[in-house]
């Protein structure tokens, strides 16, 4: 079934009897080429081109609650391709790259709005850094605008441009970034997998990896065991406890990361805003709920709720960069469970295990990486080539320190990226 503005049409005359459910439910088989662990963004849209870009059909996505329910639908939302460094920069512009073209291409709406993100600078120093930022984003063919102050505040003049301790003192901006909703990407990527023939088989835990000789020969879940030529472990926060399952420690610490929504107000911020001299980034829904974040819990933990000095220190930060926020009522915050690596950027590799293979460590960023990163995971599970934009996510480099990517240039403490 095709959504288009007739079938609305015509199933609003008709009483909406005619929609169907989105995808399949199915049973497990016995055995399948290949089985990918975990139904979030990433899970469902590697089984998605897996399937359509490489002819496998004969796969399942095995998630343990239901598709969605985990990291991809709990994050902010937001969608950018401004990373500095090599490697993360042709890999995120790859994915925003898909995203442009996501509707079309799923026959979904997954409501990307391209309403630009401002990261506010507050010192001479870091609009050097954001100007050296810019020119590498420009370089390597994605957009950035350096603005001044009059700049910032013809897009947000409700600021505290002359905050004592944090002034504001120009901003990088990029208009292609911005947002989408993050359930339909879940729901896009499952439907589309699903009319392609992949199996989605909800409450299905997988509980143990079946390796043979150094080979991977299948799983054993909650709804009995699977065999499988190929596995993909994708399973964001609980990467590293899955891992573990076939006897692999990676370098991933699960730590909560709180969002927090407003109650509706009317349009206010156009854009996604983001604080320079701490973490605070703020965008406004399409219902009129104030949607932002901070910084992690700082303790590693498997709880998909925060708590209270992070909120405060959210709050804390909010207040400083735009005062006018304190009058709005917090409606609901949550929690979800970051898979944070040593240098904030993620892995797509191959592990040593022949057949199994490891997309994860995403951090703060992994709702911008949903349609790239099952790109080229795919890629990388059915053709066992790395996928030239994500070439660079090597697992080893946490081994030999060769080829780290440390954006934030925090070193090598997972809880402060
Ligand atoms: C509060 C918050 C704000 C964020 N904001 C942003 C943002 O603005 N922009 C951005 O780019 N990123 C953001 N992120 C990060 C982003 O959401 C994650 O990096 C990304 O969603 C992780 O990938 P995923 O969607 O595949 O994860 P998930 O949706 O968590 O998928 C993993 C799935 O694996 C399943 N699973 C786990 N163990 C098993 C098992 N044993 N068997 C079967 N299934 C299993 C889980 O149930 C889960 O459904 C944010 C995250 C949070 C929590």
């Amino acid at each position: 079934m095709r959504f288009s503005g007739w079938r609305v049409l015509r199933e609003g005359l008709r009483g909406n009897k005619g929609w169907q459910p989105h995808w399949r439910d199915a049973e497990p088989k016995a055995e399948y080429d290949a089985i990918i662990i975990g139904g979030g963004g990433h899970g469902l849209s590697t089984a998605y081109y897996l399937a359509k870009e490489h002819g496998l059909t004969n796969i399942a996505v095995l998630e343990k609650g239901y598709l969605g329910g985990g990291n991809v639908g709990r994050n902010t939302t937001i969608v950018r391709a401004n990373y500095f460094l090599d490697g993360n920069s042709q890999f995120y512009s790859h994915s925003l790259k898909l995203w442009e073209n996501l509707e079309q291409e799923l026959n979904y709406n997954v409501m990307l709005s391209q309403r630009g993100q401002l990261m506010l600078c507050h010192s001479d120093g870091q609009r050097d850094a954001y100007a050296r930022r810019g020119n590498s984003i420009v370089g390597q063919g994605d957009d950035a605008e350096l603005l001044d102050v009059e700049g910032v505040r013809k897009i947000a003049p409700f600021l505290d441009f002359e905050n004592t301790r944090f002034p504001i003192y120009g901003g990088l901006m990029q208009r292609r970034a911005g947002t989408a909703r993050h359930d339909a990407v879940a729901w896009g990527y499952a439907r589309g997998a699903s009319q392609r023939g992949v199996d989605l088989i909800q409450q299905c835990e997988v509980t143990g990896i079946d390796v043979e000789n150094g080979v991977v020969r299948g799983v054993q879940t909650t709804r009995g065991p699977i065999r499988a030529k190929k596995v993909g472990i994708v399973t964001a926060g609980r990467s590293s406890q899955v891992a573990a399952m076939a006897g692999l420690r990676l370098p991933i610490e699960s730590h909560v990361l709180q969002a927090f929504v407003t109650e509706g107000l009317k349009p206010v911020i156009d854009s996604v805003i983001s604080f320079g001299m701490g973490h605070f980034y703020i965008s406004q829904s399409d219902k009129g709920g104030l949607v932002f974040g901070g910084d992690l819990d700082y303790y590693a933990s498997y709880a998909a709720r925060g708590n209270l000095p992070a909120k405060e220190h959210v709050m804390e930060a909010g207040m400083t960069l735009m005062p006018m926020i304190g009058k709005a009522k917090v409606l609901r915050s949550w929690g979800g469970i970051m898979d944070m690596t040593p240098d904030g950027s993620p892995i797509i590799d191959k592990s040593p295990i022949e057949g199994l293979f490891l997309n994860c460590g995403w951090c703060y960023g992994g709702f911008k990486a949903v349609p790239g990163s099952g790109n080229s995971f795919a890629h990388l599970m059915a053709t066992g080539n790395h996928h030239k934009p994500a070439e660079k996510f090597r697992l080893d480099r946490f081994r030999t320190g060769r080829g780290l990517m440390d954006e934030e240039g925090t070193g090598s403490q997972h809880n402060l990226h």
